[in-house]
Parts: C-alpha cells; sequence; structure tokens
C-alpha cells in the first residue's frame, strides 16, 4: 500500500499548490463583489466544487487520502462542496444586483475555516504516515511493527486462525547489484516489495524490514496452510522475473523462516526464532522455507 511516500516533498508542494489556488479563487469572488466582475465557472456552476482546481486536484488522490483518514477526506469534501455552495449564492445575488444573504457569507466563512483545518490536519497525517514508509518501496517500515503485531493478534484472535510471521531474505542478492549495478538492484527491490504486497492479503502487513529483507505478518488456520502462505510468497517470486531494459529476464529468488506466534509470545522472541529459521533455510540451499522451532518456555507474567 503505498502511499505518497516515494515522493513525498512534490506531494507537499503538490498540496500547498492546491491550497494557494484556493486562495487565488477567493481573490477572484471579491473582485466579482466590489468590481461585479464575472468570477468564472468554478464560482458560478452548479459543479463548481468539481471543477475548480483544488477540487480536481483533491479528487485525484481521493482514494489515498481516504486510506489515511477517510473522516477527514470525507469532511474536507463536505465543506468544499458547501464553501461553494455559500459563495455560488453569494455571487448570484451581486451580480443580479441583490443584497448578498449574511447567511451565505456567514457559511463561506466557517466552511472555508474548517476546510483549511482539515486539510492541515490531512497533511500531517500525511506525512507522518511517510516517515514510517520506505521511500524505496513504499513498504512499511519495522518502526511501527510492535504496533502492527499487536493489531495483528487481535485479528488473528478474532478470525480464531494463528499469527504467522514470514521472515524472507533475498538469495544472493548481492550478486544482482555487482551484476547489473545498484539502480537495477533498487528496481528489484521494487519488483519485490510489489510481488509480495499483492501475494498477501489486504490485513496482512508486509515490512520492509532490512535492506533486502522483507517480514510478512500472516494469519492462517493451522501451522499446515501457514506453510502454504509461506510458499505463496517464494512462488510469486518464481513466478514473475523482473524483465530488465535489455530484453533479458532477472530472475530473484528468496529464503524464508516461518514460525507461528505463541499465544503470549513477544515480538522480540518471534522475530529470534523467525530468524533462524530464515538462517536454516540459507543453509539448506535457499529459495525455500524452514519453520522455526517451537518455543521452548512461555514468557514470563
Ligand atoms: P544471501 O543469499 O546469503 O542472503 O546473500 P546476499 O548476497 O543476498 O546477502 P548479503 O547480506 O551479502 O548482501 C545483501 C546485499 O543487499 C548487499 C546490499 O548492497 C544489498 N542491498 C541492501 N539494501 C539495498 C538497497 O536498498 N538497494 C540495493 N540496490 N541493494 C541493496
Ligand atoms: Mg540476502
Ligand atoms: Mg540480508
Amino acid at each position: 500500500m503505498t502511499v505518497f511516500a516515494p515522493d513525498t516533498e512534490s506531494f507537499v508542494a503538490e498540496f500547498d499548490g492546491a491550497i494557494d489556488a484556493h486562495l487565488g479563487w477567493t481573490h477572484r469572488i471579491l473582485r466579482c463583489a466590489v468590481l461585479r466582475s464575472p468570477p468564472g465557472d468554478d464560482v458560478l456552476g452548479a459543479d463548481a466544487h468539481l471543477c475548480c482546481r483544488f477540487g480536481r486536484w483533491f479528487a485525484q488522490y481521493q482514494e489515498k487520502f481516504d486510506q489515511i483518514d477517510a473522516a477527514t477526506t470525507a469532511c474536507v469534501l463536505d465543506h468544499h462542496e458547501h464553501m461553494h455552495a455559500a459563495v455560488r449564492a453569494l455571487c448570484s445575488d451581486l451580480l443580479a444586483g441583490r443584497q448578498g444573504q449574511p447567511a451565505d457569507l456567514e457559511a463561506f466563512a466557517s466552511r472555508q475555516t474548517a476546510l483549511l483545518a482539515d486539510l492541515a490536519r490531512l497533511k500531517t497525517l500525511t506525512l507522518a504516515r511517510s516517515a514510517r514508509h520506505d521511500a524505496l518501496t513504499g513498504l512499511p517500515l519495522r518502526y511501527g511493527l510492535e504496533e502492527e503485531f499487536t493489531r495483528c493478534r487481535a485479528l488473528a484472535t478474532r478470525l480464531g486462525q494463528q499469527m504467522v510471521l514470514v521472515m524472507a531474505d533475498l538469495d544472493h542478492f548481492k550478486h544482482v547489484n555487482d551484476l547489473h549495478g545498484h539502480s537495477v538492484g533498487d528496481q528489484a527491490l521494487r519488483h519485490v516489495a510489489a510481488l509480495l504486497r499483492a501475494a498477501a492479503r489486504a490485513d496482512e502487513p508486509v515490512f520492509r524490514f532490512g535492506g533486502e529483507e522483507f517480514l510478512a505478518i500472516l494469519h492462517a488456520p493451522d501451522e499446515a496452510l501457514a506453510g502454504h502462505a509461506a510458499e505463496r510468497l517464494l512462488q510469486a517470486l518464481r513466478d514473475a522475473p523482473l524483465a530488465l531494459s535489455d530484453g533479458g529476464a532477472l530472475h530473484l529468488r528468496a529464503s524464508a523462516g516461518l514460525v507461528v506466534v505463541g499465544p503470549d509470545e513477544p515480538l522480540a522472541s518471534a522475530l529470534e526464532r523467525a530468524d533462524s529459521a530464515l538462517y536454516a533455510a540459507k543453509a539448506a540451499g535457499r529459495n525455500c522455507w524452514r519453520r522455526g522451532s517451537t518455543r521452548t518456555s512461555a514468557a514470563a507474567p
């Protein structure tokens, strides 16, 4: 789930530009009020809120804003539409030689204030989120792992399933950089991230855990099906080599360690077991997964 992460700086510039565009729009309304000059379709039109520059820009990103905070996104849309409606009524009155309605003026001012407050909130949330995501792959970084671990444990319990960690590390990835260059290496990491993301379910987070190491938190009804899930992740890579610009194909492989997390097991313990299992998969020849040893002791209360 990439959310602006790869290009945060230019996104923020666009965000500010869209807000500035609305300031320009407000100046045109003032000119209309003072000089009676026609303000344009993005003021008087019935769908002005959809065709003004801000409205078009926001619609383009609405799905992503929904992922960040659907409630604030809905408020932005509502305030923006009502602000436009109030201004349309005011300008229509003025251009027709009628007195503007104080209620419309009040609605315009209060909706604009609320709109700007909600946009500031959305921008802050977007920036906070992008700081927790990897700029190269768009995947979440390990900083949010503890929180997601807790969320996934609750989800697995609710579903009556086991929580499963799969730690995957690309095989001989150093060779990819050495043979094809660092930028193809970067491309390969983006490719792998997208494949793993697509192979996991929407409610199963996939992290960029380290350089060429990924961690998926899955849920499965039992140990056997957990193994199938790990195999599915590795198979996704085998099935989709990266197409290179010279017409060649880069075949990427990974090894993985799988653990079924104990009901009271802390994250650190599960990670340690997954890491050992990954090591065992590497030692077994790579391009395979291994199950972690059973936990020997429960966590201290
Ligand atoms: P193994 O099968 O034992 O895991 O071998 P490996 O070559 O994958 O492991 P090693 O740890 O020796 O090398 C990992 C390589 O991953 C080296 C490092 O340069 C590369 N790498 C890590 N992060 C990035 C990145 O962001 N971009 C690129 N291009 N390479 C990266
Ligand atoms: Mg590796
Ligand atoms: Mg590694």
